[in-house]
């Protein structure tokens, strides 16, 4: 049966047919169950699936109902902007859809937090690029008025869609120069920030006001102008701990942006689409901020308390430590009892999450009870261990996070450390100094023995900061690459 047909027998829904309302509904639903399955490693893979298939479906309801198959197709012509043709469109995804593949393929795990960073201010880009491309073309997406005028509520949308989308576009940009260690990671402080940012947020808001009774072009060029700086200004601050907070937020301001987007598209999808991202970025950025010790509201205003991490950045220090080999830690693991082992980003830079899954396995064919402990933010990524221990199938009983586990380290044989550094780092507790002051880090040294898995003394973790875990008598260094020195543990463990 002709579509156009089926649709006007379905009754329409403000210009979009009665079909596409319910298969972009499905769609809602499908991404609801994504996130759900994403909300547990076991059910993450058909998490992932539900996605896909709601995005399928969103992307071809959209393209059927919205471009034409042929220039002027009068099917198409009632639901708003004809953009392009479909095989235009088709050229677009292909293009598009290319460079994707081939950055994924490329792309080292570790290079993910950055890569996310970027994918980020590309919404917000397109948000701001939909968003000038409504105003100079309002007839195209029916947003005008009799009086030529473009709808009052339009233009809220249009400055909202844009100024948010700005936000994230330059946020993200810092972002990512700044987890890709092309810029410091250290907090920058400017003289007066908070009265600078406070004052751009309130010219933002008060010319997004103005926008409703002027349509002038100098009106939206300033608030999207404005919108850049706030954006830059907004991350310049954060540094060290907080980034990962950052990173959650942007992915929610991302959400925000793609759901302006829709208002000014006329897109239900993608208003379902950026309320979830957005929503479930500020549950995350909240649940991150809550595991990190720090006010939601102090880290979005940006820098707050920063003062003391700035100088921070404590000199290493020529203190006694003792260096250990595989041989020692493979006896001592073999004889101990209990064993937790604390994962961290060196272990993503090796990829030796596959040989840690082996020592665990050969610790428990000899009766050692194995746990892994992981930090909310370990890694440089929301999850980071989490995912590549599900890859090196770890068993998920034996992964905790940190409240669980804290408590057992003062019965354990063993704290393992591989590649961890900021997450154990004791001056999260002691030293208000430091750049990770209030981050709750795991009891370590409660522990009877440790084992602290890095390449180098002189290396630092993520905030840059010199670590007593390295110096404590119970510790023993084992430099290597961690990939390397576990296999040589696994070989001393399997004699
Ligand atoms: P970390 O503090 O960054 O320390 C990484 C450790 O791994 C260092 O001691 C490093 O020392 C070692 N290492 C690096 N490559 C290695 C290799 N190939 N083999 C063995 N060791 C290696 O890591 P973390 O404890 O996981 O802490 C995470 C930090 O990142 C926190 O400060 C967190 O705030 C920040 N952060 C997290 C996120 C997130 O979302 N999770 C995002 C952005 C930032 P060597 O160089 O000497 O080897």
């Amino acid at each position: 049966m002709d579509l156009a047909l089926l649709s006007a027998a379905a009754g329409e829904h403000g210009g979009t047919p009665a079909w596409a309302m319910l298969a972009y509904l499905i769609s809602g639903v499908l991404f609801i169950l994504a996130l759900r399955g994403l909300s547990s490693p076991g059910t993450s893979r058909a998490g992932n699936r539900y996605g896909m298939i709601g995005m399928t479906i969103a992307m071809v309801t959209t393209l059927v109902t919205h471009v034409p198959m042929i220039p002027g197709d009068a099917f198409n012509s009632y639901v708003g902007p004809d953009f392009m043709t479909m095989g235009e469109i088709v050229a677009a995804i292909a293009i598009g859809g290319g460079i994707g593949w081939v950055i994924a393929k490329r792309i080292a795990m570790t290079d993910m937090p950055q890569l996310v960073a970027a994918f980020h201010s590309l919404v917000g880009l397109a948000a701001v690029l939909v968003g000038w491309a409504a105003y100079l073309n309002p007839e195209a997406f029916g947003i005008v008025g009799a009086d030529g005028a473009i709808h009052a509520v339009s233009r809220v949308e249009l400055g909202l869609g844009i100024a948010i989308g700005a936000i994230t576009f330059s946020g993200s940009v810092i972002a990512f120069l700044k987890l890709a260690g092309k810029m410091s990671g250290a907090p920058i402080l400017l003289p007066a920030r908070h009265v600078i940012n406070l004052g751009t947020l309130a010219g933002i808001i008060a010319l997004t006001a103005w926008f409703t009774q002027d349509q002038s072009l100098w009106v939206i060029a300033t608030i999207t102008v404005l919108s850049f700086l706030i954006g830059f200004l907004l991350i310049i601050p954060i540094g060290g701990a907080d980034m990962p907070v950052v990173v959650s937020m942007l992915n929610s301001y991302s959400g925000w942006a793609a759901a302006a987007m829709g208002f000014t598209l006329s897109n239900t999808a993608m208003i379902i689409t950026g309320a979830l991202v957005g929503s479930s970025g500020a549950i995350l950025s909240y649940i991150m901020c809550k595991a990190m010790n720090r006010g939601f509201l102090s880290v979005i205003a940006g820098g707050f308390g920063a003062e003391a991490a700035a100088g921070g950045g404590a000199a290493k220090e020529q203190r006694p430590w003792k260096r250990g080999s595989a041989e020692d830690a493979a006896y001592m693991l073999g004889e101990a009892e209990k064993v937790i082992i604390i994962p961290g980003y060196g272990m993503a830079v090796s990829q030796a999450q596959h040989a840690l899954r082996e020592m665990g396995d050969l610790l428990k064919a000899r009766g050692v009870e194995v746990k892994y402990a992981i930090h909310p933010v370990a890694g440089r990524m929301p999850g980071h261990m989490n995912v590549l221990l599900a890859e090196a199938n770890v068993p998920y009983d034996e992964v905790f996070e940190l409240e669980d586990i804290n408590s057992e380290f003062a019965t354990a044989d063993v704290a393992f450390i591989i590649g961890a550094n900021d997450v154990v780092n004791p001056a999260a507790k002691t030293d208000k100094s430091s750049p990770i002051y209030g981050m709750p880090v795991f009891d370590v040294d409660k522990a009877k023995q440790v084992f602290f898995i890095k390449r180098s003394m002189g290396g630092v973790g993520y905030a840059g900061v010199d670590n007593d875990v390295f110096y404590m008598d119970q510790t023993l260094m084992l430099l290597a690459d961690a990939k390397k020195m576990v296999e040589d543990i696994n070989k001393g463990l399997a004699h």
